[in-house]
């Protein structure tokens, strides 16, 4: 390539790389950067490093933001179930919600299996799971009986011996 292309040179090519590796529009990432859209056509043809849209270590990262992704979203779910069902008192919702939340993230569990001894985020010492546990725990305070069988699901999910 004769010229110099713009983005090889954009102080923000990390991020630019980043969004094309994630598969963000050349339109969206060159409004963005206020670079041309033709450039970053062309650069996303002929420089972006064909290890970093293609590898393992690409798909890894975005798989890695997949499961954060998918634990956050089970995260407002559960609030919201448990908002809802403290407001009405409904514990039966409240445990359909938990066995719901329960479900995903032993789904979640499954499929970070699959990406045998990768460095992925383990969902239950993360700070999302850590959030929706105490919360769930908070909100079922008084609710004893809800409490314990939610602590019990806890307990089988996390396969430790105590719970807060
Ligand atoms: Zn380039």
């Amino acid at each position: 390539m004769s010229r110099t292309c713009t983005i090889c040179a954009h102080p923000d090519r990390e991020a630019i790389d980043a969004a094309l590796v994630a598969g963000d529009g050349f339109a969206s990432i060159a409004r963005e950067h206020a670079i041309s859209e033709d450039a970053v056509a062309r650069h996303r043809a002929g420089h972006l490093p064909a290890r970093m849209a293609r590898t393992p270590k690409a798909a890894e990262v975005a798989h890695a933001d997949d499961l954060l992704a998918q634990v956050r979203a089970l995260r407002s779910k559960a609030m919201s179930i448990l908002l809802a069902a403290e407001r009405q008192g409904d514990l039966r919702t409240a445990l359909a919600g938990i066995r719901e939340a329960r479900a995903c993230l032993e789904l979640l569990l499954e499929v970070e299996g699959e990406i045998d001894r990768r460095p992925v985020v383990n969902i239950l010492v993360s700070d999302e799971w850590l959030g929706v546990r105490s919360a769930l725990l908070d909100a079922l305070q008084s609710h004893p009986d809800a409490r314990s069988a939610v602590a019990a699901s806890l307990l089988r999910l996390e396969g430790t011996q105590r719970v807060g």
